[in-house]
């Protein structure tokens, strides 16, 4: 059971720390996107991520973390998430699921977003679709006085009432200081249970969401995640504060 007091709040202060995080990262997120073509290898994506983080001062929060060799985690059509950059190229038809951390000036911010790469089959095309939409879902029920599993629960029910499923055994975040705070945010869940949530939470709501059944494994590698069935999977996350005026989107 996850308490309300192990939540840190926020200040206006640190919200602006954060919000200059998160449009930051949202700013290389968007550069990221001009530079990805088909053809380029997933070592040569995360290079340019290093770039562009370097370029603007911060510093990947993922390299080295626990070990985690690369600064985006690179998932390819069947992975899940925590895909690393290799020298797989990227080809026709294939999705790319990219999850990018900084920290600028002390504070974190957490991305994820998967893209189409050429033509991807109509089902592929749904999948990042509904996966998008189960996050803004998600986003919106991200207000002062809902409780943290109404996130859940809206992402869930998005998902399931589009056919796919949800992935269970990797779950959102708190964060601020640090890349992963109290509490977990769960992208599946009933209704009105768990913390309560107040102004100057800041969470990373980061659906994951499969073709087949929600099920997962992790490579030999220790990291990269897949399905178990070996379908394709999509992710997208934000970092989002909540704030008197309703859920403000810090990576955009
Ligand atoms: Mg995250």
């Amino acid at each position: 059971m996850q308490t309300e007091r192990l939540i840190r709040i926020k200040s206006e202060e640190e919200i602006e720390c954060l919000r200059r995080s998160g449009k930051l990262l949202a700013s290389i997120v968007r550069e990221l996107k001009g530079f990805l073509k088909l053809g380029l290898t997933t070592k040569e994506i995360d290079g340019k991520v290093e770039e562009l983080i370097a370029e603007h001062d911060a510093y990947p929060a993922f390299k080295g973390y626990r070990g985690f060799p690369a600064c985006a985690c690179i998932s390819l059509n069947n992975e899940v998430v925590h895909g690393i950059p290799s020298e797989r190229r990227l080809k026709e038809g294939d999705i790319a699921s990219i999850d990018i951390g900084i920290v600028f000036e002390k504070f974190y911010a957490d991305m994820a977003f998967t893209v189409g790469m050429g033509k991807i089959s109509p089902d592929l095309k749904r999948l990042i679709e509904v996966t998008e939409k189960s996050l803004y879902k998600g986003i919106e029920q991200a207000v002062i006085g809902n409780h943290l599993s109404d996130i859940s629960f809206a992402v869930q029910s998005f998902v399931e009432s589009n056919n796919f499923s949800v992935v269970r055994d990797f779950v959102g975040h708190g964060i601020g200081r640090r890349l992963h705070e109290d509490p977990e945010v769960p992208n599946f869940g009933l209704p009105h249970s768990g913390p309560v949530l107040r102004e100057g939470m800041v969470l990373a709501i980061e659906p994951m969401v499969n073709v087949g059944k929600w099920q997962t494994r992790i490579l030999d590698d220790g990291w990269t995640v897949v399905t178990q069935d070996g379908k394709p999977s999509a992710h997208f996350e934000h970092t989002v504060a909540i704030t008197k005026e309703g859920p403000e989107i810090l990576t955009q």
